[in-house]
């Protein structure tokens, strides 16, 4: 198949990211051309849109004569893959539900686009390029400000009937029983283990609410904290780890992937963290599947832009151009 190249987009709440990807039949994906945009969210949907197509445009500029094989987007919202519309985006997003954004990108930039919710599309990158490449099914979690996930097999995303297949962030564990979640439920993994949860319960056990400094005491400084010994940040961490552990292991006994990708800030953590995921992960997962390797993802930032990418490679617009 030789080199393909893809204008790659990432849309999120903060900012668009916009980049040339070539996906090369064998060797590592290369980006080029790559740039960072306000999204301008609080402007509103048709905003935000007029700056995705100016970023698209300045890549196929920046190209040159090269030959384009589409638009790949990762966009944050519930998004259709099938038609690239934004079914729903919460409000720090306003409007950007209901646009039709694969349909307007098509239409400015006369190539053909397609779109992912920017889990999966971080998903796809991370599976097929990053620390789940040279396997056939992979689990990918990012834990961080919130929790996401995807199950992807064979290349292909796990989407689910309503596109939301993979919101691992709220499924029950037993740490949380009773926690009241944002999405209205009680005892999900999310409000417990990702980074605000850490923070809030460092603040209940009487870890101070702000530095030295005045600044407000973030995931860091109680990582930081933890591996000094404050035993507020390590119980802190403690609790998210387990709780994201007895999750893993309970998916991989669902699921059986070849392997299981962990990102985000949260699992960068030190050992109070890792040591409590580990404890968690024993208690939850049978033994036939319990060697299962927990990787760290290997894409970082760049992971949806390249799983944007790979999905128009895949959606076979790439063929249909060549015949
Ligand atoms: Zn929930």
């Amino acid at each position: 198949m030789g080199a393909k190249r893809v204008v790659a987009l990432d849309i999120g709440g903060t900012k668009i990211a916009s980049a040339l990807v070539t996906i090369h039949e064998d060797g590592e994906p290369t980006i080029e051309h790559f740039a960072k945009v306000p999204t301008e969210a609080k402007a509103g949907g048709a905003q935000v849109l007029a700056n995705a197509i100016a970023s698209a445009r300045r890549v196929i500029e920046a190209a040159g004569d090269v030959r384009i094989e589409g638009i790949g987007v990762s966009s944050a919202g519930v998004i259709d893959p099938a038609t690239g519309d934004v079914t729903y985006a919460n409000e720090i997003m306003p409007g950007w539900g209901g646009t039709h954004l694969g349909q307007e990108l098509q239409t400015a930039c006369g190539l053909p686009a397609r779109v992912l919710n920017d889990v999966h599309a971080h998903a796809l990158g991370e599976a097929r390029w990053g620390g789940g490449r040279g396997g056939s099914s992979c689990l990918v979690v990012a834990v961080g400000t919130g929790i996401g996930g995807a199950f992807v097999l064979d290349g292909h995303i796990l989407l689910g009937a309503h596109n939301e297949a993979g919101h691992i962030g709220h499924v029950s564990c037993s740490d949380a029983r009773g926690v009241p979640c944002s999405c209205g439920a009680t005892g999900h993994l999310e409000p417990i283990a990702a980074g605000p949860g850490i923070i809030e319960h460092f603040i209940e056990l009487g870890g101070d609410a702000s530095c030295a400094d005045g600044t407000p005491a973030d995931g860091a400084v109680i990582d930081q904290l933890a591996a000094q010994g404050d035993e507020r940040a390590i119980a802190a961490e403690a609790r998210s780890g387990h709780a994201i552990g007895e999750v893993l292991g309970s998916m991989c006994n669902m699921l059986d992937p070849d392997r299981i990708i962990l990102s985000g800030s949260v699992s960068q953590c030190g050992s109070a963290w890792k040591d409590a995921m580990r404890r968690g992960w024993n208690e939850s997962v049978m033994p036939p599947v319990s060697s299962t390797p927990v990787v760290s993802g290997d894409l970082g930032g760049n992971a949806p832009l390249v799983g944007a990418a790979e999905n128009v490679i895949r959606s076979g617009y790439a063929e249909l151009a060549n015949n």
